[in-house]
């Protein structure tokens, strides 16, 4: 029997979220790695993941992100889709730095990948460099022309970080325009263990500013009911862009209509991203012979300790 559980706010879970593997080629100085301790346990097999994908199926979970860490760093990643993409029939969707996308975008898309998030903060080289600490930066324009043939949407993940690409709106903006990916610009959330005024004053920048701007200059602007959130339409002689806003910092309305659960990549349930001391472990238990009703059981005891970090 299928069924959703609602947590104690209730609050419907639908989508899970997947760090696949805690290893990165990048070094961005801002990253929260989905709030994730470096734990260096072994990751999740192919088929573990499955497995688990199994139980939450049966909770009626039917969306899956894959995340990281770099997926693609990931040799089994498109196998790691392609059993996913079987039970996770509403969508299957992947959070990539890009810089090794264009290789694996079509194998991907044939093991059942249906949409893809980009991340690129800059346009600029040596910023890109900057923030990365590498120059993979024409690797992912190229993954990102390469990825708008295959996929919809393919969405860019921009941070907004103060003193740094605050300035590249507008160019991020035509960029989109010509390739036809959704900008996303996202606030700056605060990573687990820089968790300290300094960082945050020192980078964050509310996007309400460019909300405010974007009210302006935007030729149409469209609410999307599901999201909560802005959408805004610009037209580039004859090309479309489309630029949405994220706003998780303080903000209760993003934790209200949160229906996410994650999975880190040493096989911990993970109620929020903001917190770490409310894991529940379901590999262990996996790996120890756990059947599905003891699994179910952990996926559900999760799912009863989210509660809204922003209230
Ligand atoms: N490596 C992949 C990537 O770069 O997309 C997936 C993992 S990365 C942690 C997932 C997304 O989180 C990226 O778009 C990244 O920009 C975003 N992100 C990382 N740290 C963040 C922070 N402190 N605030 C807001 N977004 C952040």
């Amino acid at each position: 029997m299928r069924y959703i559980v609602k947590d104690r706010y209730g609050r419907p879970v639908n989508s899970i979220r997947i760090s696949v593997t805690e290893r990165c080629n990048l070094r961005c100085f801002y990253c929260h790695r989905e709030g994730e301790n470096y734990s260096h346990n072994s990751e999740m097999t192919p088929k573990e993941m499955e497995r688990i994908l199994k139980i939450a199926r049966m909770l009626d979970i039917r969306k899956v992100k894959f995340t990281g860490g770099e997926p693609l760093m990931r040799d089994d990643i498109v196998e790691i889709v392609r059993r996913a993409s079987r039970l996770m029939d509403k969508d299957v969707s992947m959070t990539t730095n890009g810089t090794m996308l264009k290789k694996y975008a079509s194998l991907l898309k044939n093991a059942g990948l249906m949409r893809v998030n980009i991340s690129l903060d800059t346009l600029d080289r040596e910023k890109y460099r900057k923030i990365t600490g590498l120059n993979y930066l024409q690797d992912v324009i190229d993954s990102i022309y390469e990825a708008v043939k295959l996929f919809y949407p393919v969405k860019l993940n921009f941070v907004l970080l103060k003193g740094i690409n605050d300035d590249e709106i507008e160019k991020m903006i035509k960029f989109s325009a010509d390739t036809g990916a959704i900008l996303q610009v996202i606030e700056l959330e605060v990573p687990v263990e820089k968790e300290n005024l300094s960082f945050f004053q020192k980078y964050h920048l509310s996007p309400k500013f460019i909300e405010e701007h974007l009210e302006k200059i935007a030729e149409e602007i469209r609410y999307n009911e599901l999201h909560h959130r802005k959408k805004f339409i610009f037209n580039f002689s004859g090309k479309r862009a489309e630029v949405e806003i994220v706003r998780p910092m303080h903000n209760s309305e993003f934790c209200m209509n949160c229906t996410r659960i994650r999975l880190t990549s040493d096989g911990k349930l993970k109620p929020c991203l903001f917190r770490n001391d409310n894991l529940v472990d379901i590999l262990t238990p996996l790996r120890e012979g756990a059947n599905d009703d003891e699994l179910l059981s952990l996926f559900k005891e999760a799912i009863m300790r989210r509660e809204p970090y922003w209230k």
